[in-house]
This record gives C-alpha cells, sequence and structure tokens, in this order.
C-alpha cells in the first residue's frame, strides 16, 4: 500500500494530474480520473502516427527545445499548467522520460508515482526462458534460430540485422524507419492479442524463437503461453532498472487511492 503525496491529505482535486503516458494502464488511469470529473491531462511522446487516445485532454510531443532539456522542460510544463501531481505511466522501457519524471517534479516540487504493470518473472514459465540484458544480448542469445519471431519494438529493430539471412517474423506497430531485409516478413498490428491468434501467427510462420521484451500484463502475454504449447524458444529481454526516487503501485485502484 502507498500512502498519499508526503505531507498532503491527497492532491487538491482542481489541479491538473498529469499523466506520462503511451501505454494501456495510462489511458485506463484518464478514464478512471475523466469518469471522477478530474481534471487530467495525458503527454504522449508522439512516436506512433495514429496512437489510442485517451480520455481527456492530451498533449503530444517531447518536453525539451533548443533551449531545454527534457527535464528542464517538463518542469517548466509542470509548473506552467500547475499540475498537482504527476503519475508516471508509461511502458517499462521508456527509462529517459522515467527518470527526466523523477529529476522534474523533484525541482518543480510536485509529488510522483509510478504505475507500472508487474513484469513476466512469475509467469509459470519464466524459468524456461532465456532472460537477457540487452537487444544485442538477444541477438547472440537466438542466433541459432532460423526462423524467429520479434516482437520487441520498432526502434531497436536494426540491431537484428545480423539476422538477415533468417526468416525473421517482424511484429510492430508503426512501420521501421528502414527497408527490412527481403527474407524478413513485416506484420503491423496493435495488441491486444489472444492465444488462438498467437498460436496460428507462430504455427503459419514455423518460429522457432520469440524474443520480446519483459513488457508484463495481460495485454501481449498470449504468445508466451503460445510458445509454451508449440516448443518455440523464448527469449526475453529485462527490464531497465526503474529510476529510485517515486513511490510504485502496479493498478489504477492503487493511483486513485494515493490521489485521494
Ligand atoms: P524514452 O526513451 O524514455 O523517452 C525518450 C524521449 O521521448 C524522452 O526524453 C521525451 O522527450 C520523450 N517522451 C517519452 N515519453 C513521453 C511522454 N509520455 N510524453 C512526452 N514525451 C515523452 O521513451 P520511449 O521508449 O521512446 O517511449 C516513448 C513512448 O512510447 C512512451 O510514452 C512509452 O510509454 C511508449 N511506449 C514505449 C514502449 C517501449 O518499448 N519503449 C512500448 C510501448 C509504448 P523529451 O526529453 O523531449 O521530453
Amino acid at each position: 500500500m502507498v500512502t498519499g503525496p508526503e505531507g498532503r491529505d491527497g492532491v487538491s482535486s482542481a489541479a491538473p494530474v498529469l499523466i506520462l503516458g503511451g501505454t494501456a494502464e495510462a489511458r485506463a488511469l484518464a478514464a478512471a480520473l475523466v469518469a471522477t470529473g478530474r481534471p487530467v491531462i495525458s503527454s504522449l511522446a508522439g512516436r506512433v502516427a495514429d496512437p489510442a487516445l485517451p480520455a481527456g485532454e492530451v498533449r503530444v510531443g517531447g518536453f525539451s527545445t533548443a533551449s531545454r532539456d527534457g527535464v528542464e522542460g517538463l518542469a517548466a510544463y509542470l509548473a506552467d499548467r500547475h499540475v498537482g501531481a504527476v503519475v508516471d505511466a508509461t511502458h517499462p522501457f521508456a527509462a529517459t522520460i522515467s527518470a527526466n519524471a523523477v529529476a522534474a517534479t523533484a525541482r518543480a516540487g510536485a509529488p510522483l508515482l509510478r504505475l507500472q504493470r508487474p513484469g513476466w518473472r512469475d509467469h509459470p514459465d519464466a524459468a524456461s526462458w532465456t532472460w537477457v540484458d540487452s537487444v544485442d544480448e538477444a541477438v547472440s542469445a537466438g542466433n541459432r534460430s532460423r526462423r524467429p519471431f520479434l516482437t520487441t519494438g520498432r526502434q531497436s529493430l536494426d540491431r537484428f540485422i545480423p539476422w538477415a539471412d533468417r526468416d525473421v517474423t517482424v511484429r510492430v506497430v508503426d512501420p521501421p524507419e528502414f527497408t527490412l531485409p527481403e527474407r524478413w516478413r513485416l506484420i503491423r498490428s496493435r495488441g491486444p492479442y489472444g492465444y488462438a491468434g498467437e498460436l496460428t501467427l507462430m504455427r503459419d510462420a514455423g518460429s522457432d524463437l520469440l524474443v520480446t521484451k519483459d513488457s508484463g500484463g495481460t495485454h501481449t502475454a498470449a504468445k508466451l503461453d503460445a510458445a509454451r504449447d508449440l516448443g518455440v524458444r523464448v527469449v526475453v529481454i529485462e527490464r531497465p532498472m526503474t529510476p529510485p526516487g517515486a513511490p510504485q503501485v502496479a493498478t489504477v485502484d492503487e493511483v486513485l487511492a494515493w490521489l485521494g
């Protein structure tokens, strides 16, 4: 149980809550706050061309400018908009914005809470997977695969170029920024994904390896069950360290309790 912001009886319900978003949890939180009539601003990085939009006010793009870095820019935004509290509900792998949130809220004197979905360490099959620390380690660990299925996102896709001679299946939301090797097959889609679809996809592709980040949660977890049932090896990239400096919760209800 995380108690409310130190030294306060919750957060003033008139001051907007800034949600750093880009995740399903962030959208669920925005919807819950809008439903209670609380002012809320969701911030998206602007990476995805056609993002799923949260309820309430939305702003898009990084906080840095030509004259301010991301920390200064976010701190200035918090002051300009008289933000009452910040909830960092960004993806577990979005490490830069999470670190910026810790520094900027300390500077602006705004309370910060981290909302992060649990990872897959406690998944019943976790001990049978190969856990690695980075994308490059995933390339090494999976190097014997001939038909890998990559679900690690667009941003790190170029690191898998050593696998240009394999029949790689790539699943991303937005198209990659480079031309994929001829043998690679691109699937563009957005979760959530169900078990039957994941099973069909990997069986039809003849996948012998699944590479994933430890994104956690349920929206994209069906691939792990399908991989087990098909005997497909799984390589999981560990989450980056959560920057210290903010209490952490796993559910929208806990955020609402913290806000008071
Ligand atoms: P990142 O590496 O932590 O952040 C890079 C820069 O993008 C930040 O310095 C910041 O720019 C800007 N930024 C990131 N999130 C922002 C937000 N919510 N609002 C405003 N600016 C933001 O982040 P990333 O890994 O590229 O992820 C970008 C966004 O996609 C995040 O919001 C995250 O929740 C979402 N997402 C990421 C992943 C993933 O696997 N990384 C997966 C699904 C969704 P300034 O320094 O200019 O402020």
